[in-house]
């Protein structure tokens, strides 16, 4: 599966996570899929509280711009946060979180600055988010 994400939209979360820094900055991840592709098309800020390791927020949050997204043909695809002084790859507690909130996609923004160095590096990767099948044992 192909994440095509706006780079306007990308930038503007970029921002945002980069003064959230060093702490976690997470948004609710809005979009299209079409055919076997994730159009990204709005990063929506989520109220939460962003720890050096951890985002703390509502479930309710998630899709707290429901309405807005949906009238201009929008649906809810999952989350973004930041990994800051890691990698852009999921913790299986991300995964394990994405998998129970019904995400589709998980993108993860990395955020590294080596010490005594101002500047910051930034690797954005979006995941798909792959449910477990049902199970049953006979
Ligand atoms: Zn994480």
């Amino acid at each position: 599966m192909r994440v095509v994400v706006d780079k306007g939209v990308l930038r503007s979360y970029v921002r945002r996570a980069l003064r959230a820094f060093p702490k976690e900055y997470m948004a609710s991840v809005w979009g299209r899929v079409v055919a076997d592709e994730i159009h990204v098309c709005l990063l929506t800020h989520i109220a939460h509280l962003g720890t050096n390791g951890a985002c703390f927020y509502d479930e309710e949050e998630l899709k707290g711009h429901d309405e807005e997204a949906r009238e201009v043909g929008l649906r809810w695809l999952g989350t973004i946060h930041s990994h800051p002084q890691d990698c852009a790859a999921p913790s299986v507690a991300d995964v394990e979180t994405a998998a129970t909130d019904g995400e589709l996609v998980l993108g993860i923004c990395s955020i590294t600055k080596a010490a005594g160095s101002k500047r910051r590096k930034v690797d954005v990767k979006f995941w798909p988010v792959v449910l477990p099948a049902e199970t049953e044992v006979r």
